[in-house]
């Protein structure tokens, strides 16, 4: 397959995030091939689109990410929660345990359509139904590739329902991990997913790191998210959880830890000479009233920071928006951040997708993934290399995305599904299955 995008204007995304004009993008399988000027570049093709009045973006990744978190959108029934625990013990713990394997493969679904709608190509999800461990990464993976996205999939192991679903999740996880790496299909990844250190035994974080240690995988982990997880891991073991984490072996390169809300000087040290990756989640600890991570620190140290959305959308540029508005709160300072932020979207994202794959996924250069999106967008002012993050923060972000291409595949043309995916069944059937898990909720 051999497919021409012409006549639009490139962002290249990565570090520097170039525009450039008058350039042809060729995609050729499942990689970009060549950026030149369209006459310079040979047919015949298979295709040729024309991006007239549009941006060619890369398909945007998202760094962490909840698929099974779907089917609660609209449910009023939990209690109301005063902090962080009681918001995991009155929904989602109450939530995730009530999980059958097709509510896990229904969720995924349907947020995956929500993602080729939003040009989000690449996802790191983070999984739990502890009612129904074994096999869901495997239901998950059927929902990816069902969507033509890729996702990089785990099991978040937990203590809190017992020593069996503890090793369910241990054995899941690794099961995943193996048959991930023996078919090697460029949709799927695997890391070694942990829930968070304050609902997991110094003996499960062992023998998590045995295991992801022998498969050569790392992990995923929810860290410092709010203050309890602080305070727990320091009253029952006398360390904060990167430092409990990172004694266990559990940070290192390609590792990512989620949220970092409460990480101090020393916890920031620590990450800083692990490698891991932090993923920061705005509009989650704010609706979550956890705090917002010190960001504008954090990449002081050096410690790459990229952007997830904790499953509260899968629209990245409204979670770099909002990640922007927080980090200028939390620094009381208005003129701050904003680096740090984009960055995290346009620069670490690929970056940690590239590690997590293996091959460069996230920016429109040649030898990259052919995943790329196009954006409706005329640039009401000069748009520019020295501007083109401006224009992303305050215009792209507001506009729609008309194409999304993943792998060299068309999964959305002209806003509609090229894949033979009928939503509104769909929609339908997620509808049957919610309203099933709202009456065991
Ligand atoms: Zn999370």
């Amino acid at each position: 397959m051999r497919l021409l995008i012409q006549d639009g204007t490139i962002v290249t995304f990565g570090s520097p995030c170039r525009v450039l004009e008058g350039q042809a993008l060729l995609l050729e399988g499942d990689r970009i091939a060549r950026i030149a000027p369209a006459a310079e570049i040979e047919g015949p093709f298979d295709r040729v689109l024309s991006a007239r009045g549009k941006l060619v973006l890369p398909g945007l990744v998202n760094a962490h990410m909840h698929f099974y978190s779907t089917l609660v959108r609209g449910l009023g029934k939990a209690a109301p929660s005063a902090n962080f625990q009681e918001i995991l013990e009155n929904l989602w713990w109450r939530l995730d345990r009530k999980l059958s394997l097709d509510d896990v493969e229904m969720s995924a679904r349907v947020i995956l359509v929500e993602a080729i709608r939003k040009g989000t190509t690449t996802l790191v999800d983070h999984h739990a139904s502890p009612g129904a461990v074994r096999g869901s990464l495997g239901r998950i993976a059927l929902a990816v590739k069902e969507s033509g996205l890729r996702s990089c999939l785990c099991y978040e192991v937990s203590d809190r329902d017992g020593q069996a679903v503890t090793t369910e999740g241990l054995e899941e996880n690794a099961d995943f991990a193996r048959s991930a790496a023996a078919a090697r299909d460029p949709q799927l990844r695997a890391l070694f997913g942990l829930h968070a250190a304050f609902t997991l035994s110094d003996e499960t974080l062992d023998r998590a790191s045995r295991m992801g240690g022998d498969l050569g995988v790392g992990f995923h982990v929810h860290v410092a998210e709010a203050a309890a997880d602080v305070a727990a891991n320091r009253s029952r073991f006398g360390l904060s959880p990167v430092a409990r984490l990172a004694a266990h072996g559990l940070l290192g390169p390609g590792s990512i830890a989620a949220h970092a809300v409460h990480a101090d000087a020393a916890d920031a040290e620590i990450l800083a000479r692990s490698g891991a990756w932090v993923v920061h989640n705005p509009q989650s600890n704010l609706n979550n009233s956890v705090g917002i991570a010190d960001v504008v620190g954090l990449v002081r140290r050096g410690i790459p920071v990229g952007l997830g959305t904790d499953a509260m959308t899968v629209a990245m540029l409204e979670e770099l928006r909002v990640g922007l508005w927080a980090q200028h709160l939390r620094q009381d300072n208005p003129s701050c951040g904003f680096m740090e932020l984009t960055g995290a979207l346009v620069v670490r994202n690929p970056e940690i997708a590239t590690g997590l794959w293996g091959f460069p996924i996230g920016t429109l250069q040649e030898g990259a993934a052919a995943d790329v999106i196009l954006v409706d967008y005329h640039a009401p002012t000069p748009l520019n290399d020295e501007t083109v993050l401006g224009h992303l923060v305050f215009g792209i972000s507001q506009a729609a995305v008309d194409t999304t291409i993943c792998g060299g595949r068309i999964l959305m043309e002209g806003k509609a599904l090229t894949t033979g995916i009928d939503e509104a069944a769909l929609a339908a059937e997620s509808r049957r299955l919610a309203a099933a898990l709202w009456e065991r909720f």
